[in-house]
């Protein structure tokens, strides 16, 4: 059968209430925790329950999260499964549901409600869990449909401390013709043959600021099933931007650029189409959850993805302001699910449009500049340091715009040379307190880039941010 995005969403939700579980609404991207950049995920308005400073009355809580992943910005577009937001949903448990239990519950929901055939489903379990796999094959699962993942696919962390175990993953195989075809491609493959739509992870550790991992008061329960890509299963589509939600967005792209959407041209302008549906997503819904454009922390996460969709734009033909229709048009699909969207219309609008003008004349000025030294450059050339640097200072070009826009051209650009310029100039400005010629320089990029190892991005936001493609 085929399910819409809001009849998936009310299913599990129901799925899980009429199993007692209470139904809690998402929080706010804005996490109350301040190890936290932003909500990535079901589990973090729960953290207390986790750790036994909170206790539930119900043998468990169900949600549907909203979500924003600062370490997928890389590849948002390059394939059909990863988005900057998504919406998370799952099922939580602080002592009061077994893990044999909840995968149960997981199978029952995958066959019975959302009717995937098992045949197609795989399992993964984390190295050590001889009991996960146990439960699974006594669940009835091929043992050939269950593998073994280490500690990167399958041990789940919140952070650099605090609550982590063991996960145990369900994929559903979309069929060879969508992957990377190789002969080896398995779960947890980097292709998107195998889609890991729900991840069940059994947290049962609280890691400490020196590495060790006492167990926490209870054996807990954390899973979450991605929104869009079930959604993605459910319509028969290997790529959730072909799903019902993203569709519209992506339509809107064509319509406003004249550019035609090609389902599986992963490099060209329909990673553009995608990346500005994607990042308006993130945009309308940081802003209203209160989050404002700025030079540090959650406030850089949205100037970039901001800037980034703008940018898009231009690379596939558009001229002119564009994301306050994106916005609109977010509001339209979404506005029914989440009302904050259409309570703080006014202000997200007039949020995007300021930010878009403001970027877009750099932008355009900086074009020109990097035309003309591109086009001065023979075959193949590497551009140098000093151009790249000029860019980043005067016209607020962040380094990987410039090589995104060089590599486009054939050209690699001297990054060694661009950082010792950019520590020439820190040198400079040290020299110089009053510094007049750069501390007159007020470009959010030149702010951000040196922000982001002074600030906020200590640990693995940190790691996340760094190296993102704009
Ligand atoms: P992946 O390996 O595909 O990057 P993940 O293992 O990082 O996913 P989890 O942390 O296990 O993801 O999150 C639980 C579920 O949330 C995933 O199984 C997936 O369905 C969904 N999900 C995770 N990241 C994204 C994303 N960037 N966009 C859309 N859905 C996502
Ligand atoms: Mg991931
Ligand atoms: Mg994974
Ligand atoms: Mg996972």
């Amino acid at each position: 059968p085929s399910m819409t995005t809001a009849e998936i969403r009310s299913a599990f939700l129901s799925f899980f209430e009429e199993r007692g579980c209470k139904l809690y609404p998402s929080s706010s991207l804005v996490p109350d925790d301040p190890s936290l950049l932003l909500a990535n995920a079901g589990m973090n308005q729960f953290k207390e329950y986790y750790q036994g400073k909170k206790t539930m009355r119900e043998i468990g809580a169900t949600s549907c999260q909203k979500c924003v992943r600062t370490n997928d910005i890389d590849i948002i577009g390059s394939d059909g499964r990863h988005a900057s937001f998504f919406e998370m949903l799952g099922n939580f448990s602080f002592g009061g549901v077994s893990k044999e239990q909840a995968c149960a519950w997981a199978l029952e929901l995958s066959t019975q409600v959302f009717k995937l055939p098992i045949e197609r489903l795989y399992f993964t379990v984390f190295t050590e869990d001889d009991e996960a796999f146990e439960i699974w094959r006594k669940l009835g699962v091929a043992e050939d449909h269950i593998s073994r993942l280490g500690e990167d696919d399958n041990f789940w962390a919140a952070g650099p401390t605090g609550p982590c175990g063991p996960c145990s993953e369900i994929y559903f195989d979309q069929g060879e013709e969508v992957g990377c075809g190789s002969p080896d491609c398995h779960p947890g493959c980097d292709c998107d043959r195998f889609l890991e739509f729900w991840n069940l992870v059994f947290t049962q550790y609280d890691r400490q600021e020196d590495g060790s991992m006492p167990e926490l008061p209870h054996r807990n329960l954390d899973t979450g099933m991605g929104l869009e890509r079930m959604a993605a299963i459910m319509q028969h589509k290997s790529s959730f931007y072909d799903g019902d939600l993203m569709r519209g967005l992506i339509a809107l792209g064509e319509e406003i650029s004249g550019v035609s959407y090609v389902a599986d041209d992963y490099d060209g302008p329909s990673r553009s189409l995608r990346i500005i549906a994607d990042h308006a997503r993130s945009v309308d819904f940081m802003i209203s959850d209160g989050i404002l454009p700025g030079n540090e922390g959650r406030g850089y996460v949205l100037r970039r993805l901001l800037r980034r969709a703008v940018f898009h734009g231009r690379l596939i033909g558009i001229e002119g302001a564009f994301l306050g229709r994106f916005i609109d048009a977010v509001n339209e699909a979404m506005g029914d699910a989440y009302p904050e969207l259409l309570k703080n219309d006014a202000l997200v609008k007039g949020i995007v449009d300021a930010e878009e003008e403001r970027f877009s004349g750099t932008l355009d000025t900086g074009r020109v500049y990097l035309d003309e030294a591109l086009g001065g450059l023979a075959d193949g050339a590497v551009l140098d340091g000093a151009t790249a640097f000029k860019l980043h200072d005067t016209f607020g070009f962040p380094i990987d715009l410039t090589v995104e826009i060089a590599e486009g051209a054939g050209h690699a650009v001297d990054i060694d040379g661009f950082n010792r310029e950019m520590e020439a100039q820190r040198e400079r400005a040290r020299a110089n307190v009053k510094g007049d010629a750069w501390g007159s320089f007020n470009d959010v990029w030149t702010e951000l880039s040196d922000s982001v190892s002074a600030t906020e991005f200590a640990g693995y936001e940190d790691e996340e941010l760094e190296g993102a493609k704009v």
